[in-house]
């Protein structure tokens, strides 16, 4: 079977190529490879209860299939150049927006609809963020919540199953050039395509790098962002999330001038694990349904950590860190701010006797042996900047979870059209280093398929 266009990862870079392809150019013939399941047979087996950790599936279900890494997150679409990923600085900052709105209209007429769209415009949290030297980045965002963004990759699936062949359980092993395109190379087989569009994300991060010394495509890495999971009351933080749903903060701290930022906030969600490669790290959920809802909002506070030469395993850092946590702890580490600042450990029974509750059954420790100091340090300055905008925030009961990683692809050297120094050869979403976030990844995947419509 010879293809027109051949998709690697049906994450939403590679579903919203193969959408915008069907949609533009519906006489070609389009493959999607993707090495996880179909979406209906994505299953985490960690219930908590009879499985608590990883036990290391072929194809990790949080982070493989149809879907990609996004299909059971929290489904907040950021429509922004402020955060989420550089597309902009291949695209432009106006093309950027309108293929994430462009996205965000396909998302709504496949079962998104009725969602809320927040948006920090004309927010009276802003000036009082700036009064503190909290600086509030614009977006506009809407919440999908991981229910609906299921039911909407549910209805991109049905719409694509019969106009795109979907190879699933099929990891992609190597990309040989042919004349006149490319070859992509499975176990199962050889097929040979015109254009093929790389859009392997986080877990394919070290597949890429394989592709990328195989093919000679320069590329470039130096930064990991570490930090923790904050929870507390959602009441603490509800005047801002009942008017903006996320907001992303920056802080830069007085002792040593670094960046500090709030990320991915949950409110009213819960606390979960996350696998990385075996190493468990800490995330956040929440769901649109009220019933699944908790009394808890979570968010994440992390330091971004640039590397200089000769350093280049920026993500191995991470990696070091997060599994010195999971040393201590057998896991994800909980600890209360109030113990943290006093220099004691958590025990199980000042977490049981505190005023909150925690949603993840975590091991009450000491974030202070895991974390290096001037990364706590910076994570507590920010608590106390926090304190001023959203009161509470440094109460003694705030619980701290660690450690949160947020790895970063190295970044592949790509032109204007995303594509690498080969001609048709395409390189988009995370798995690219350029975009970090569903909506810059999608956007990432509907650009590349107009231009080879064109
Ligand atoms: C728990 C969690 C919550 C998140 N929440 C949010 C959120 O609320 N908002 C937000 O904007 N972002 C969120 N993100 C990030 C977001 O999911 C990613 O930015 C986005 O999915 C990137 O899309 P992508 O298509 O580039 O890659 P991915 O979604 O990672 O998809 C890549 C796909 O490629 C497949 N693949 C990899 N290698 C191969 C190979 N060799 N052959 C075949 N297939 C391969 C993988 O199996 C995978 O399915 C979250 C991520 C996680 C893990």
């Amino acid at each position: 079977m010879k293809y027109d266009v051949i998709i690697i990862g049906a994450g939403p870079g590679g579903i919203f190529s193969a959408y915008e392809l069907t949609k533009l150019a519906p006489h070609m013939k389009v493959a999607v490879f993707e090495a996880g399941h179909a979406l209906n047979k994505r299953r985490c087996p960690i219930d908590g209860k009879k499985i608590k950790t990883c036990i290391g599936c072929k194809s990790c279900s949080i982070m493989s299939g149809f879907g990609g890494a996004g299909a059971f997150s929290d489904g907040k679409y950021n429509i922004t150049n402020d955060f989420g990923g550089t597309l902009y600085e291949y695209i432009g900052k106006k093309h950027a927006l309108e293929l994430m709105h462009y996205v965000d209209e396909i998302n709504l007429a496949y079962g998104g609809e009725g969602t809320k769209l927040y948006t920090t415009a004309g927010s009276s949290f802003k000036k009082q963020c700036i009064q503190h030297d909290l600086h509030l980045l614009e977006a506009s965002v809407r919440h999908l919540g991981t229910d609906i963004n299921y039911v909407v990759l549910e209805n991109l699936y049905n719409y694509l199953k019969d106009k795109v062949d979907f190879y699933f359980d099929t990891p992609v092993e190597t990309i040989n050039i042919t004349d006149g395109g490319y070859e992509v190379v499975c176990k199962e087989g050889t097929y040979p395509c015109g254009k093929c569009i790389i859009s392997v994300g986080r877990i394919g991060s070290k597949w890429m790098e394989k592709v990328c010394s195989e093919l000679d495509i320069p590329t470039h890495s130096n930064r990991v962002d570490i930090g923790v999971r904050v929870e507390l009351p959602a009441e603490v933080f509800s005047h801002i999330t009942d008017e903006l749903y996320e907001s992303k903060i920056v802080y830069r701290t007085e002792k040593y001038g670094d960046k500090v930022r709030t990320f991915c906030m949950n409110p009213k969600g819960a606390v979960v694990n996350e696998n990385t490669n075996g190493i468990i790290t800490v995330n956040g959920h929440s769901y649109e349904d009220p019933a699944k809802q908790t009394e808890n909002t979570n968010f994440a506070l992390l330091v971004a950590k640039h590397f200089s030469e000769p350093f280049k395993d920026s993500n191995g850092y991470g990696e070091s860190i997060a599994r010195l946590s999971n040393m201590l702890g057998g896991g994800v580490i909980v600890q209360r701010f109030g113990d943290l600042i006093r220099g004691k450990r958590s025990t199980q029974e000042r977490i049981d006797e505190a005023f909150i509750t925690p949603t993840l059954n975590a091991t009450a420790g000491d974030l202070s042996l895991v974390l290096p100091k001037r990364i706590l340090d910076g994570i507590i300055e920010m608590i106390y900047a926090l304190d001023k905008v959203a009161p509470g925030t440094a109460n003694d009961d705030t619980l701290l979870y660690g450690v949160e990683v947020k790895f970063y692809n190295m970044e592949v050297e790509v032109n204007e059209k995303l594509q690498s120094k080969y001609d048709g050869l395409y390189i988009i979403g995370d798995g690219s280093g350029i975009t970090h976030s569903l909506s810059h990844a999608s956007a990432s995947g509907v650009y590349v398929a107009r231009n080879i419509a064109e």
